[in-house]
């Protein structure tokens, strides 16, 4: 049980984990921080916060739990603004989804790793922004995972773990650098993908006759290019190494199957679709 939840960034993803515990009755007071009051107030409104505080000292009075729901590209200076102002024993966790760079902006900020810093990010959202957007049960049967760091205290992992699992969500752990791989395989590449393909189509002179015979798998493929471009701005760089590492293997890829179709290689190119499909279609069936 959290006796005072502190959520920095009551948007998307801070705001569904709050609906959460409360409709499950594991947190006693939810307050709210962020930079802007109509987004806070807002809050407020939908019944996801009980109070608010821009000042972020403030609003983590006495908090046991402070989650930092914001873009990556804000964490060093959310966590500067929290040095010396937490209560002792409270637990701090952030949603990033990048991890490297959480444990770079923790070490720029409290000079290094604290025991009480349990980074983590939840494999769910949408393409979506805000607290308008939030929702109860986004993180239901997703994977959670957690990527503590040697400095982080057990007992600290072991809160963060409780809180999401009160939210329906499965716990792995893994270390932040494989974290990052795997999610640049996995989302940020695809993300790079349709924002690209987009911008791409969007450019070309047939622009209106393009989109205006787009079919459903366009639209399927491309949803996730209308998320937040600050956000994945920061995730970018944020994860720049292991993004790069993975957009020149699916480059070379792709240029070995232009190189097909090219010189007509109808074998390769049959035995691309094939294997894509298969493993497509596992992936669907395990769910
Ligand atoms: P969001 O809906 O845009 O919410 C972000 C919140 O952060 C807003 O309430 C914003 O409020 C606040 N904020 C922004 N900059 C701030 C700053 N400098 N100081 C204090 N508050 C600040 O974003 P989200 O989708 O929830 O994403 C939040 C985090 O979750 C990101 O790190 C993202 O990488 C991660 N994540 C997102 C998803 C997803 O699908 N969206 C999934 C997993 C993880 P104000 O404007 O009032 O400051």
């Amino acid at each position: 049980m959290i006796n005072r939840l502190c959520i920095i960034g009551v948007g998307l993803i801070g705001g569904s984990l709050a609906r959460d515990l409360r409709r499950e009755g594991l947190v006693g007071e939810v307050v709210g921080a962020s930079r802007t009051t109509s987004n806070l107030k807002r809050a407020l409104e939908l019944g996801v916060i009980d109070r608010y505080d821009t000042n972020i000292a403030a609003a983590v009075k006495e908090a046991d739990m402070v989650v930092v729901a914001v873009p990556l590209g804000a964490m060093t200076d959310i966590f500067r603004a929290l040095r010396g102002k937490l209560d002792d024993g409270a637990v701090v966790t952030d949603v990033g989804s990048a991890k490297g760079s959480v444990l770079e902006a923790a070490t720029d900020a409290f000079g290094e790793v604290p025991g009480f810093l349990v980074p983590a990010h939840p494999i769910a959202g949408t393409e979506h922004s805000g607290v308008d957007a939030s929702m109860e049960g986004m993180f239901k049967d997703r994977m959670v995972i957690l990527t503590p760091a040697p400095e982080t205290r057990a007992d600290a992992a072991q809160k963060v773990k409780s809180m999401w699992q009160g939210t329906g969500a499965k716990i792995i752990e893994m270390s932040a650098s494989h974290h990052d791989e795997v999610l640049a395989a996995t989302s940020h590449l695809p993300h790079m993908l349709a924002y690209t393909l987009v911008d791409v189509l969007g450019r070309m002179e047939e622009r209106v006759e393009i989109f205006r015979f787009a079919a459903g798998g366009f639209r399927d493929f491309t949803r996730i290019a209308s998320s937040d471009p600050q956000m994945w701005h920061d995730i970018c760089f944020a994860n720049r190494d292991a993004l790069v590492h993975a957009l020149e293997h699916f480059s070379d890829d792709l240029n070995q199957a232009i190189d097909a179709i090219r010189r007509g290689d109808s074998e390769a190119i049959k035995a691309l679709f094939t294997r894509a499909k298969a493993l497509r279609d596992e992936y669907t069936k395990n769910g």
